[in-house]
């Protein structure tokens, strides 16, 4: 195994990183009641444009809350796409509620609004102000599209058709933070958003997330489901079943440091993805662009191979070069843990983008001409 040169993604602690650490450390507050926890939250809010966030442990337990506080419950169907990483499925299986998998869309990679308009006209009913499947019987409590790759799927399309069906949205944009669609901040559409600050994600804190909403009763909510669901701030009463999910504050003031900072690294990750897209203009490669109306951070940049061979090829190409890459998530449906799967029709999109695409290096301090070197080994596998 050769060394590996160029990593798929790697934090850049550039900024204020070191002394807002010392800081919290000096303060001894470096726990969950830091004045750092307050002052992330706020910072994010501000940077989103939305009234409310609530900091938490990781990106999984941001969505476990969003669902729970959007009420999803056990005996439920939760709509999401199939690729995705195992958490956006899972945070719905923790609630006791089905994921039901939705096929992607080819022009975004994220949840497909015109398969999910078909199915609901076929199989969905609103009755009581709610959704109901109508073989199942479940109630369909909510739907989670996921921004792949920090690509923002068509929400405009995915709202209505879920407003239609009176289906809450809670959007996984734990790949998208500083993405917009038209616009408005990838997390703020729907009824919440989760957010990850994982090692490898666009900004982190080591480990953490965080739910941002507009909607007061919601942030009231989460911030109870957080702590415990404790009721009164000196007694020790417990008003329902809560979790230990609150960010501690040495996380956030590494993300405070790093949130000053995520503008910089969308400006360079969108410069990264402009030279992957010329270096491999001449190419068969299909360089994934960002999706009409959105304006992406680039999380991870990806090329579609057109087959699994070709994608195969790239990858040991890539390896042999000390070049990281991955092929997406194995989708969903075909997780031994959701066997039999519940789906939404066959998921054919899915699987062929599955298949063939191939992420690629995608950090911020990527230079032009590291990317010409990934793009020499692509080129050079047939
Ligand atoms: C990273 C990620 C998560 C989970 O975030 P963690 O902070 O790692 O728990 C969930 N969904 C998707 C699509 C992700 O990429």
């Amino acid at each position: 195994m050769k060394k590996v040169l160029l990593p798929l993604h790697e934090p850049v602690f550039g900024g204020n990183e070191w002394r807002y650490v010392k800081r919290c450390l000096d303060s001894t507050w470096v726990s969950t009641g830091a004045a750092f926890v307050e002052r992330f939250e706020a910072a994010v809010a501000s940077r989103l444009g939305v009234r409310h966030a609530v900091a938490v442990v990781n990106g999984t337990a941001a969505l476990h809350l969003a669902l729970e506080a959007a009420g999803v419950e056990a005996g439920c169907e939760v709509l999401a796409p199939s690729l995705t990483f195992i958490a956006t499925a899972n945070s719905a299986a923790y609630l006791g509620a089905r994921p039901r998998f939705v096929d992607a869309d080819p022009s975004t990679m994220g949840l497909d609004p015109v398969v999910l308009q078909d199915y609901l006209s076929r199989k969905a009913r609103v009755r009581r102000g709610a959704c109901w499947h109508r073989d199942t019987g479940r109630r369909v409590a909510a739907c989670l599209p996921v921004h792949v790759l920090g690509h923002p799927p068509r929400l405009d399309r995915l709202l209505e058709v879920c407003g239609r069906w009176r289906i809450p949205v809670v959007e996984d944009a734990t790949e998208s933070l500083g993405s917009t669609f038209q616009g408005r901040a990838a997390g703020t559409f729907g009824l919440a958003g989760a957010l990850s600050f994982n090692g490898n994600k666009i900004i982190t804190t080591g480990g953490g997330g965080m739910v941002v909403t507009d909607d007061a009763a919601t942030a009231a909510r989460l911030r109870h489901l957080s702590t415990q669901a404790k009721k009164d701030p000196v007694a020790y009463v417990h008003d329902r079943l809560g979790y230990n999910y609150r960010l501690p504050g040495i996380n956030a003031a590494l993300g405070l440091a790093q949130l000053e900072q995520l503008d910089g690294f969308v400006k360079r990750k969108r410069r990264v993805a402009r030279w992957y897209a010329s270096a491999l203009a001449g190419t068969d490669l299909a360089f994934r662009w960002e999706p009409d109306g959105a304006r992406s951070n680039f999380w991870l940049n990806a090329v579609f191979a057109g087959s699994r061979d070709r994608a195969r090829r790239i990858m040991a190409g890539l390896a042999a070069a000390g070049i990281e890459s991955r092929p997406l998530w194995t989708p969903c449906h075909r997780q031994p843990i959701f066997k039999p799967p519940l789906t939404a029709g066959t998921l054919p999109v899915t699987d062929s983008l599955w298949r063939a695409t191939v992420t690629l290096p995608s950090s911020a301090n990527m230079t032009r001409r590291d990317v010409e070197a990934v793009a020499r080994v692509l080129s050079s596998c047939p």
